[in-house]
């Protein structure tokens, strides 16, 4: 079966459901589809994003209480609200607006912390939020806000479970819809770059904390509009649904249902809510007695699944399921992306200028001056701990010179970040290959383009980006090509081997039209022929007037290749020159066979 044909029988099922199924099993239908609606935003948020939040739970309750108050206590509200309450679609946007507010607020306390400390903030928040609904004069303390009016859609009143249904649903749908839309996108590549380690997706030009509060505002925002069709749904709130536990089953059914996985979020929350309805109708029958058995039970039903499907449970089915994969063909046809103004040969577009480093009493740079001219191919060698990568660091914009300038086509860009940089046309690779090894070739590489697009979050979600992402992608193709790996362009990055890794991290470099590559030990764990194909590459680039920094260790590899050398040794820089004679000069021979590990 097509996916399409799939989704169609999906939606068929889903439309007919209410129409033959007592009004129990819609009831459990209603709930799984508010579940899934918070826990799609997990799955961006934790499965993609890597952001653990056991707060959602907290968000659902903005989106449940804002209409609650403005939909039944008109009489006690400020007219200039009080007209709010008039229609419960007036009180989502109002819902929305104060989680977005709330949301971006917790946000910027919150995700700047890292590790352990970020689920903390969200549980800290999450309590605070869920005591605030239970305390706050007139929100109706613990026994909560009766007669909450039914939505209105088109004329017709959504009293009955069998009617709101289909808005649920509804909302789930273009929940689902929007979300994989995003993550199939030039914002969603970014997005799921935050896997990859900040420093490589700040070297691509990723605002990487702008991207986390996209995805923390995108999952506030579906859980409080799961929130306010629960509200709407019950006629009734009080804070009990909000509390941290819902939090966390909330998390748990992203988890076990696949947190990497849109669809995980759907089957996560129906897997969830029916074992545990189940559980709780069938144990006290076999035990003969109630008493919260089935939480016992089902506590150890969900580390059994953990330890079972640690991916969750989406992916196992997955493999029975065709589903569609994101860009898997590409138009070659699109326009070629406009390129920046190039440098002319033998312009010099990089330039350290008595660059010095200390951390601490070690001075790991000491005045090191170098530059790069267009069209050329600088190595920097020395031993192990002579300085390279501090340097590199430097001038890739992910450190800041004690003293000393950095300089790019002409201007100062010291104190620069890694983003800026990018901007201006630096690209790099990085030493410990960083490369998103789930995504495809192709998709890696498109990373490298993204400062050449501006589509955002909307458009993507909307699907109104698909111009832009045809040329982004088109280009990615083309440097894919252009580097040797064009058989494998559909392939997952993880799948090469490391030759072709390193290689593949060029082409990325490649794709943000860069003045300036910046390589980082490039030859490192690539064979004989591997290295050929590489240098001739880097020839190639040479010639097309690129301006190539290398740190390498292989001494024949950068002999044949480069045309200048720079060596450094104990943070300084000890020779300058053609490769030959370097090879002869006496102080290079004494660091190398002196030095450590050479
Ligand atoms: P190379 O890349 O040439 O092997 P590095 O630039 O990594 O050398 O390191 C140069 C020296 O600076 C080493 O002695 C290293 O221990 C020290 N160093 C590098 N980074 C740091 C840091 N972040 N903090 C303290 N010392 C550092
Ligand atoms: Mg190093």
């Amino acid at each position: 079966m097509t996916p399409n044909r799939l989704v169609v029988l999906f939606l068929a099922l889903l439309a007919v459901g209410p129409l033959v199924l007592p009004p129990f099993y819609v009831t459990l239908l209603n709930y799984i589809g508010l579940y899934a609606l918070v826990a799609i935003g997990l799955v961006l948020l934790t499965g993609v994003g890597g952001l653990t939040s056991f707060g959602q739970a907290a968000f659902v309750g903005l989106g449940a209480y804002t209409t609650a108050i403005l939909t039944t206590q008109g009489e006690l509200l400020p007219a200039w609200l009080a007209w709010l309450g008039a229609s419960p679609w007036l009180t989502l946007i109002a819902g929305m607006l104060i989680t977005l507010a709330v949301a971006w607020l917790l946000g910027a306390i919150t995700l700047k912390l890292s590790g352990h400390f970020l689920p903390l903030g969200t549980i800290a928040w999450g309590l605070s939020l869920y005591f605030a609904f239970g305390s706050v004069p007139g929100l109706g303390g613990h026994s909560g806000i009766p007669d909450i009016p039914a939505i209105n859609l088109v004329g017709v009143t959504l009293a009955r479970g069998d009617q709101i249904y289909y808005l649920i649903w509804a909302f789930l749908l273009v929940g689902i819809w929007t979300t994989r839309n995003l993550l199939d996108s030039r914002e969603g590549r970014a997005i799921r770059a935050l896997k990859g380690g900040r420093v490589m997706a700040e070297s691509m030009g990723v605002d990487t904390a702008r991207a986390r509060m996209v995805i923390f505002l995108i999952a506030a925002l579906q859980a409080c509009a799961s929130g306010w069709l629960y509200a709407h749904m019950q006629r009734f709130v009080n804070p009990n649904p909000f509390g941290l536990h819902m939090g966390i089953e909330y998390l748990f059914m992203t988890v076990i249902g696949g947190a990497g996985h849109v669809w995980g979020a759907v089957v996560g929350a129906g897997v969830f809510t029916v074992l545990k309805q189940w559980l709780q109708d069938w144990m006290p029958r076999l035990l003969g007695q109630t008493g919260n058995f089935e939480i016992i039970v089902f506590g150890f039903g969900m580390v059994y699944l953990l330890h079972r499907a640690r991916g969750g449970i989406w992916p196992l089915l997955a493999k029975y399921v065709p589903v569609r994969k994101p860009a898997r063909t590409v138009d070659t046809t699109a326009e070629p992306l406009p390129r920046r103004e190039q440098p002319t040969r033998g312009e010099v577009v990089l330039q350290a200028v008595d660059v010095t480093r200390a951390f601490g009493g070690l001075i790991a740079n000491r005045a090191v001056n170098l530059e790069v001219r267009a069209g050329e191919i600088l190595a920097l060698i020395g031993p192990n701990g002579a300085g390279k990568s501090t340097l590199f660091n430097q001038i890739s914009g992910v450190d800041v010179p004690t003293s000393g300038q950095v300089r790019f086509r002409g201007h100062d860009v010291t104190g620069q970040d890694a983003r800026q940089v990018a901007r201006l046309g630096l690209s790099r690779t990085f030493q410990h290959v960083r490369l998103l090894n789930r995504m495809s070739v192709l998709e890696n590489v498109a990373i490298g383009a993204h400062l050449r697009g501006q589509r955002g979050v909307l458009p993507a979600a909307w699907r109104l980006d698909r111009a832009e992402e045809a040329r982004l992608l088109a280009e990615a193709a083309r440097q894919v090509e252009r580097v040797g790996l064009g058989r494998h362009l559909m392939e997952e990055a993880g799948s090469l081997a490391l030759g072709q890794q390193r290689i593949l991290e060029i082409a990325r470099a490649l794709a943000s039209d860069p003045c300036v590559l910046l390589l980082d030990e490039p030859a490192a764990g690539l064979r004989y022929q591997e290295k050929k194909e590489l240098a001739a590459l880097l020839s190639q680039l040479r010639a097309e007037g690129l301006a190539i920094l290398l740190v390498e260790h292989d001494m024949d590899f950068v002999m044949g290749l480069v045309d200048r050398v720079v060596v450094m040794d104990f943070g300084e820089k000890i020779a300058e020159g053609l490769p030959a004679e370097i090879q002869r000069n006496p102080a290079v021979l004494e660091a190398y066979l002196g030095g450590t590990d050479e």
